[in-house]
């Protein structure tokens, strides 16, 4: 069994963009941008974006934080939305979901210009990641793919199974294992609340991606020998002996799945470094305005 170290990765990821930029200035260009718009004071959001700004200077960018309230109204979030849009210092910007229930999620993000849009969730980028053109992937399915990439883990002809079919991971990821690319061309099963028999397909799996926030959920009797597993969920579970009061359980029973995996992503340390190391990623090809001019 291999331990897929995403953090390790991500490392090397965010040194390769710190070269880059450090090149991008002496070559006199400006200094990539990115803003984050937080509504609220939600603890899992505030850890995110506090962890991505903090990437941000690591890597040499300039980071913005704007905060709202939780009270905010809709008309004033959309306008950050579009001053942001208008600022042509920003390079790109994300707005942390979830947004408090009075307001349009899905209007919010279609109001961001989808040359902004490095969390790749504007209906324009999700239609081109699709139809294989030049797009914003969302960060998490994208950290994945170049997890699959950096250990040279076989995907053409494998069945792959995706557990959670939400609009930011499992279903971009089940459209990414399907594309008739190097990384990809994978026998795709999206599975959901609604599937009958999970173990079934499971079984069969030789990849297997799980991102439906459900601690431990996947257990040693519904993989196969051989299976990667790759485990999105990070759902915070209280816990007296930790020192803030909760850890971190991903959708694997890590301890008795590693032991049948080829190869598989622990929780800490797996997926989520990649997440921010993609966003920056994003953020630098809108600063360089490859993908939209
Ligand atoms: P989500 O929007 O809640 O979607 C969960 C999906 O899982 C839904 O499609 C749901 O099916 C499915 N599901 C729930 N229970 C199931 C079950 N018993 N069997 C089969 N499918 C089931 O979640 P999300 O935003 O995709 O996030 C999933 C997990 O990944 C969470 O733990 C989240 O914190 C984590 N996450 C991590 C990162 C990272 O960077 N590491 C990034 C994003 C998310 P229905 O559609 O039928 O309801």
């Amino acid at each position: 069994m291999q331990l897929i170290d995403g953090k390790k990765i991500s490392i090397q990821i965010q040194e390769q963009i710190a070269l880059e930029v450090k090149q991008m200035l002496l070559a006199g260009k400006k200094q990539p941008h990115l803003a984050a718009v937080l509504v609220g004071n939600d603890g899992g959001s505030e850890t995110y974006v506090a962890n991505k700004i903090k990437t941000c200077e690591k890597v040499g960018f300039k980071s913005t934080l704007i905060r709202h309230p939780e009270y905010v109204t809709e008309e004033k979030l959309l306008q950050t939305v579009i001053d942001l849009n208008n600022n042509n210092d920003v390079d790109g910007f994300i707005v942390q979901l979830p947004l408090p229930r009075h307001i349009n999620e899905q209007k919010v993000l279609e109001t961001i210009l989808p040359s902004k849009d490095v969390d790749g969730f504007h209906p324009i980028n999700v239609g081109r990641m699709v139809l294989n053109l030049p797009c914003y992937v969302s960060a998490t399915p994208y950290g994945i793919v170049q997890l699959l990439e950096k250990y040279n883990i076989q995907t053409s002809g494998k069945n792959c199974v995706v557990i959670g079919r939400s609009h930011i991971v499992g279903s971009p990821m089940s459209i990414l294992m399907a594309k008739n690319t190097s990384l990809g061309n994978c026998t795709v099963t999206l599975c959901h609340s609604k599937t009958e028999n999970l173990i079934n397909h499971t079984k069969q799996a030789d990849i297997i991606i799980c991102a439906l926030g459900s601690p431990e959920f996947l257990k040693a009797d519904m993989v196969k020998e051989g299976v990667v597993v790759i485990d999105v969920g990070t759902t915070r579970v209280e816990s007296t002996s930790a020192k803030n009061g909760f850890v971190l359980k991903g959708d694997v029973k890590f301890d008795e799945v590693a032991p049948k995996c080829s190869f598989i992503t622990p929780v800490p340390g797996g997926v989520g470094p990649m997440t921010i190391a993609s966003l920056l990623k994003n953020t630098l090809l809108a600063a360089k305005k490859e993908i939209y001019s």
